[in-house]
């Protein structure tokens, strides 16, 4: 039960922190206690045996919360006289001490400042928590405007009709074609060169002609694109 203790992050983004461990009065049944990171006055309370449990969604699994490892330590030691403490910009706390002084009289002044250091960790976190979500709004807002042009221009170059083409948050495959010929298309594809991202559109587009990767399928894409095996190949890596 000890190992719950800590921070993590729900599948669906937000940062939490484990508070306490509780046991139902009722049912004896051992509960977590937890606090939104973003908004600390939201306090919730979860069954113990479903804190580790994985969620599925879309047939991605991944755990329902996952802990986020605390951020190391690290000292430099110099001439000064003093010790003095900094959070990173990643959470690293940084301890500044004078040359000469026992790493038990550092590990002390880390453990004084414990609260300190956890409520700006916190704030750190949080920032991070922040931009990560900004760059997934850009990474789609680029993705609206980018990809759905390349499409109506292979399609036409191909001879083919996709019923529709969306923006996906999918972060393990770049597309996807339907059974309906609906093409999806994840924004994290905005972070591959545009030889890569054409090569990508073009495959899902074929597959409106091909629901396979048989020869047949790949000679279709090569008449578009002739070089599209390195292409191919600089995705995979
Ligand atoms: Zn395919």
């Amino acid at each position: 039960m000890e190992k719950i203790q800590g921070t993590y992050r729900h599948y669906k983004g937000g940062l939490y922190e484990v508070i306490a461990l509780a046991r139902h009065s009722e049912t004896l049944e051992d509960m977590v206690v937890y606090r939104s990171l973003t908004d600390p006055q939201k306090v919730w309370v979860r069954p113990a045996a479903m804190w580790g449990e994985t969620v599925c969604v879309q047939g991605k699994c991944m755990a329902r919360f996952e802990p986020i490892q605390a951020p190391g330590c690290q000292i430099i030691r110099s001439d000064r006289r003093t010790l003095a403490l900094r959070i990173l910009p990643d959470g690293t706390v940084q301890v500044r001490a004078p040359r000469k002084i026992a790493r038990a009289r550092i590990d002390a002044f880390v453990d004084e400042h414990r609260a300190w250091i956890e409520e700006n960790q916190r704030r750190v976190l949080r920032r991070q928590n922040r931009l990560a979500s900004a760059d997934v709004q850009e990474l789609i807002r680029r993705a609206e405007q980018t990809i759905p042009p390349k499409v109506a221009a292979f399609a036409l170059q191909m001879g083919v009709r996709p019923k529709s083409v969306r923006i996906t948050q999918a972060k393990t495959r770049f597309g996807s074609c339907g059974v309906q010929n609906t093409l999806n298309f994840s924004c994290y594809l905005m972070l591959q060169e545009p030889a890569q991202i054409d090569y990508v559109v073009v495959h899902e587009l074929a597959h409106i002609l091909h629901k396979n990767h048989g020869p047949a399928f790949y000679a279709c894409i090569e008449r578009v694109l002739p070089d599209y095996r390195s292409r191919e190949a600089a995705l995979r890596q």
